[in-house]
C-alpha cells in the first residue's frame, strides 16, 4: 500500500474543521490502494482549533497534528507538514473547503500516470473581493516580469506531490519561504487541474492587506535581484541628465549671457540625488533584512506539541 498524507494548515478554523473532516474523510476512504492520513497544523490558533483537532485525533488514528507555539503563517505551516511527513504522496489542502477535495482521486491518477505533481489552478476568483483579485493579478504580473521563475497566476497551494518533489522542496534551506516560488523553482512534471474557488465553508479569511503585502514583497525579493540593479540604471540616468542640465546651464549662463541663478540647479540636483539615495538605501535595506534573517538561522516555526513520532 502506498501512503498518502494530506497537510492541512489551520489558523482559527474551529468553525469549519469538523465539516472539513466529515467531507474529506469519505473521499480519502474511497481511494483504492492508498493508506491515508492527515496532518493538521495548528498555526497558533486562538480559538478551539487545537481542541477540535485533538478530539479528531482521539477517535481517528489517521489524524496527526502539529501545534505551533504561536502564529507563524501559512508558509511555515505547510513547511512543517512537509518536514514531518514520511508518506510516498504528500498533499496540501486548505481547511476551509475552498479547495474541492473531489479533485484528490483525479490528482492521484495523474501521479500514477507519470506526473510528479498534480496541482490545482484557479479558473475563477469566486468568493474573493475585487480588490484582492486586482492586487494579486498585479503581483503576478510584476513578479513574472522581474524574476526568472515563472509563477502561474492561478496556481494554488492545493496539490499532491511525489516524495522526490517533497525532498527537493525540503532541500531548499531558506527561511523566507515563498512556497509558490519554490514549487515553480524545483520544477518537475506538473499536471494542472482547473479548479473553481468555492465559497469558504465557514469562518473568515485569515489574510489582511498587511499579510498580503508582506507575502508579495517576500515573493518578489526571494526570487530576484533585479531591484538591486534598478538603482544603478536610475542613478546612471539621473547622473547623465544632471550632466546635460549642467552643460545647458553653462552654455546659457556664460555663452548666451543669461543671468540664471545657480540655486535652481543645486535644488533640483539635491532632490534628484536625495531621492535616488533613499531608494537605494531602501532596496539594500530589504535585502539586508533578508540576509540578516537567513544568517540568524532561526527556525521557521516552533512546535509546541505533536502526536507524530519523528
Ligand atoms: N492559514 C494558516 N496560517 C495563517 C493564515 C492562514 O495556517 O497565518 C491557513 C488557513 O487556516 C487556511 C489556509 O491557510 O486553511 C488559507 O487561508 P485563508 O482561507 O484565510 O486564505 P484565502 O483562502 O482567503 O486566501
Ligand atoms: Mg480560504
Amino acid at each position: 500500500m502506498k501512503t498518502l498524507e494530506m497537510i492541512v494548515p489551520c489558523f482559527n478554523e474551529s468553525d469549519v474543521l469538523e465539516l472539513f473532516y466529515k467531507e474529506v474523510t469519505p473521499i480519502m476512504q474511497s481511494l483504492d490502494g492508498y493508506d491515508y492520513s492527515f496532518i493538521f497544523v495548528n498555526d497558533g490558533s486562538r480559538d478551539n482549533t487545537l481542541k477540535i483537532i485533538k478530539a479528531l485525533a482521539k477517535k481517528d488514528k489517521r489524524v496527526k497534528y502539529i501545534s505551533f507555539s504561536r502564529n507563524f503563517g501559512k508558509e511555515a505551516a505547510m513547511l512543517s507538514g512537509l518536514r514531518y511527513s514520511r508518506a510516498d504522496f504528500v498533499g496540501i489542502l486548505d481547511a476551509d473547503l475552498q479547495h474541492s477535495p473531489e479533485l484528490i482521486p483525479e490528482m492521484l491518477k495523474a501521479l500514477e500516470e507519470g506526473y510528479d505533481v498534480a496541482a490545482a489552478k484557479r479558473s475563477d476568483r469566486k468568493g474573493e473581493s475585487g480588490l484582492k483579485s486586482f492586487l494579486s493579478d498585479s503581483f503576478y504580473k510584476v513578479a513574472n516580469k522581474m524574476t526568472e521563475v515563472e509563477i502561474d497566476n492561478g496556481a494554488q497551494d492545493f496539490r499532491i506531490m511525489k516524495r522526490k518533489v517533497v525532498d527537493a522542496m525540503l532541500s531548499m534551506t531558506e527561511h523566507n519561504r515563498f512556497t509558490k516560488g519554490i514549487f515553480s523553482w524545483v520544477g518537475f512534471k506538473t499536471k494542472w487541474f482547473p479548479h473553481e474557488n468555492r465559497e469558504r465553508a465557514a469562518g473568515n479569511t485569515k489574510w489582511n492587506i498587511k499579510k498580503l503585502l508582506k507575502y508579495a514583497i517576500d515573493g518578489i525579493l526571494s526570487y530576484c535581484d533585479s531591484p538591486l540593479r534598478l538603482p544603478i540604471y536610475l542613478g546612471g540616468l539621473s547622473a547623465f541628465a544632471g550632466l546635460i542640465y549642467f552643460i545647458v546651464f553653462l552654455i546659457l549662463h556664460y555663452g548666451c549671457a543669461w543671468a540664471l541663478s545657480g540655486l535652481h540647479v543645486v535644488l533640483a540636483a539635491l532632490l534628484v540625488i536625495g531621492g535616488i539615495i533613499m531608494l537605494c538605501l531602501g532596496i539594500i535595506g530589504e535585502y539586508l533584512a533578508r540576509i540578516y534573517e537567513e544568517v540568524k538561522g532561526r527556525p521557521v516555526f516552533i512546535v509546541d506539541e505533536t502526536n507524530i513520532e519523528q
